[in-house]
């Protein structure tokens, strides 16, 4: 949603796409079903957002999720009425006199208790606007629209949450209650919405990480800073035991590098001090800061003196790319040896509002599957293309087959780009046969490219629906100029290699929770924590179970052993809790005969088999990395 002080023209407010015609309307309805319960309530704004709707409003009662079911049935009455919403243009003075009486946003007019946010609403509205009211019943609005017909329409809603606001998102000017709802254009449509949701809720990362043990977020250690667990641990390293496996394939090198570096580096590469309200501040060098004390200097004289350069310290990495590029300037280059790929699982650090963190898709510190390519202009087409063969691979070996592409492209009638314009044409056409090459949906976005090149950014869909944006390829003409970066090509002369940033999953942490909600927790076996347990059914199996268990350890399978005295029922139930793939149950007979039952979370009972059959399906199973 724009920030509401970006005031948007009439004809933006007028671009409403059917659903949003009705959900807007749905607002007005729930105003005037509050305003006959509460007829003090004073409202403010009350927009169509993403999945429905909210209205903020003031009044003296607190809404809480108890008073949802009284409103709700108001607003069916309403619906019932089949209400007209009447338009009607008034004059700025009109406008100001409904508002000081309180007609504005009310049943009637209300003396005494004028529509104190409409005023300020209309004050706001330019000279020469037209404004506009609309009614339906008694309830007058001051509105813009766009409506549906009629209230009838809005019988499919349903209201969702309430939280609090300030009045057009500013802290000085008061608190607000905003109450949110959905609504549809059929019951089955809201009922699929509603069970979707409930569905997310289920898959929420946050809350199977915790069940099953992946990931931990302590205060302690600071909020957005992921602490993976043992289990989650595994999932990430099968997953960049994977990627580095294809990696290796398409000719990368893997680099380590340093979590921090000097300022210097992050002002020649333009990081610093211009991002610096995305960063962790800078950390000051230890001589700079006795030298400052003792001068009983103030903290702006440091700050000052690290944005400027008159003083030197580090900052915690926001970005990779800055090293990389040392580690291809550490060596003469020539054209011969170009592409250089250079890989790292590279944790940066990114400093985000706390009220935007939560779980691992917004965090303070996470890891890319980062690389950078430098490359000839010439061979920008043959990488890109190696870029996304890379993403289709992983994407349906993880069976994500549903996802979309964005085209970044400069805006040909701006001059804010670096590069020639001959080498943006031919990097953007080399993107767009590149994309073309997935065969997926893929939009071109005119102006969306950064200044110093075009990119590719994808946006998976999981299994129900929902889109989740991953990260990017990007094509850079910037930063080997700034880093004075060269090779030497055919003709004997230097040349500034392009450089491509690419890191398809953005991140290990965002990609993780996506996986968690994709798969529901219940990874395929390569991905599971845990692959097998062995479950004997009483003590006197116990021993074979060890043995199976040593066994299948010894061939690589993740496996564990469930020692407790519980019954073999509880044992499976609680396996299929922690949503292993594989439970071997060993009773007496399995251990005679030197099989075990194996039992799959989702297919059940698959038979007695004997120990190394199954260890050479699971194997296989785990080899070719199977859903
Ligand atoms: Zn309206
Ligand atoms: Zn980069």
């Amino acid at each position: 949603m724009p920030a509401m002080n970006d005031r948007k023209t009439l004809d933006e407010r007028q671009q409403m796409t059917d659903l949003e015609r009705l959900r807007h309307s749905c607002a007005h309805v729930m105003a005037t079903a509050i305003l006959r319960i509460w007829p003090d309530a004073q409202f403010a704004y009350g927009p169509p957002i993403d999945n429905g709707f909210y209205y903020d409003f003031d009044m003296k009662h607190r809404i809480t999720p108890d008073d949802f079911e009284q409103i709700e049935a108001e607003m069916r009455k309403i619906a019932k009425d089949n209400q007209k919403f009447e338009r009607k243009v008034i004059s700025r003075a009109e406008a100001q006199a409904m508002a000081e009486s309180g007609r504005l946003g009310g049943l009637s007019e209300r003396p005494g208790n004028p529509s104190r946010f409409k005023l300020d609403l209309i004050d706001k509205i330019p000279e020469g606007e037209e404004i506009s009211c609309f009614q339906n019943g008694e309830f007058i609005d001051l509105c813009a629209g766009l409506h549906v017909g009629y209230t009838s329409k809005c019988k499919h809603v349903k209201l969702m949450s309430v939280s609090s606001s300030f009045y057009l998102g500013d802290e000085k000017k008061g608190q607000l209650q905003r109450l949110y709802g959905t609504a549809f254009e059929s019951m089955e449509a809201l009922e699929k919405h509603l069970a979707r949701l409930e569905e997310a809720k289920k898959r929420d990362h946050r809350r199977l990480g915790r069940e099953l043990g992946l990931f931990h977020i302590d205060e302690m250690v600071g909020q957005g800073l992921i602490l993976w667990k043992p289990k989650g641990a595994l999932v990430r390293r099968a997953l960049e035991a994977f990627i580095t496996e294809e990696l290796d394939k398409q000719g990368y090198f893997q680099v380590f590098t340093p979590h921090i570096g000097k300022l210097e580096l992050y002002r020649t590469s333009g990081h610093f001090p211009y991002y610096q309200e995305s960063q962790f501040p800078a950390i000051a060098e230890r001589d700079v800061l006795e030298k400052l004390a003792d001068e009983n200097a103030s903290c702006a004289t440091l700050i000052n003196g690290l944005s400027d350069g008159t003083y030197e310290g580090y900052l915690l990495k926001p970005m990779n790319c800055p090293h990389h590029i040392k580690i291809f300037a550490s060596d003469p280059h020539s054209y011969r040896d170009l592409p250089v790929r250079l890989a790292e699982f590279g944790t940066v650090y990114r400093w985000e509002q706390s009220g935007e963190l939560g779980g691992m898709t917004r965090v303070r510190g996470f890891t890319q599957d980062d690389a950078h390519i430098f490359c000839t202009a010439e061979q920008v087409a043959a990488e890109v293309t190696a870029c996304l063969d890379l993403v289709k691979k992983i994407l349906s070996t993880l069976g994500m087959n549903d996802y979309r592409v964005r085209l970044s492209l400069r805006d040909p009638a701006s001059d804010k780009y670096v590069g020639s314009a001959e080498s943006w044409d031919k990097a953007e056409a080399a993107l767009r046969e590149a994309v073309k090459t997935l065969g997926v949906e893929y939009t071109e976005e005119i102006g969306e490219a950064a200044f110093y090149g075009p990119k590719i950014d994808f946006v998976v869909k999981d299994v129900i629906g929902r889109d989740w944006q991953l990260g990017t390829v990007q094509v850079d003409y910037n930063l080997p100029v700034r880093f004075g970066l060269s090779y030497v090509g055919a003709d004997n002369q230097p040349h500034i290699p392009v450089m491509i940033h690419r890191a398809p999953f953005g991140s290990m942490e965002r990609f993780t929770g996506l996986l968690i909600e994709h798969f529901e927790g219940k990874f395929p076996t390569w991905l599971a924590p845990e692959q097998v347990r062995v479950l004997p059914i009483s003590e006197k199996t116990l021993e074979q179970a060890e043995a199976a268990a040593a066994k299948l350890a010894d061939s690589g399978v993740r496996v564990t052993v469930d020692r407790s005295s519980d019954k073999i029922g509880a044992k499976v139930r609680l396996a299929r809790l922690d949503r292993v793939p594989y439970m071997l149950v060993i009773g007496a007979r399995e251990a005679e005969e030197g099989t075990v039952s194996i039992r799959h979370r989702d297919k059940n009972d698959l038979g007695a088999k004997p120990l190394d059959e199954f260890i050479a399906n699971i194997t296989g199973e785990i080899k070719t990395r199977s859903l």
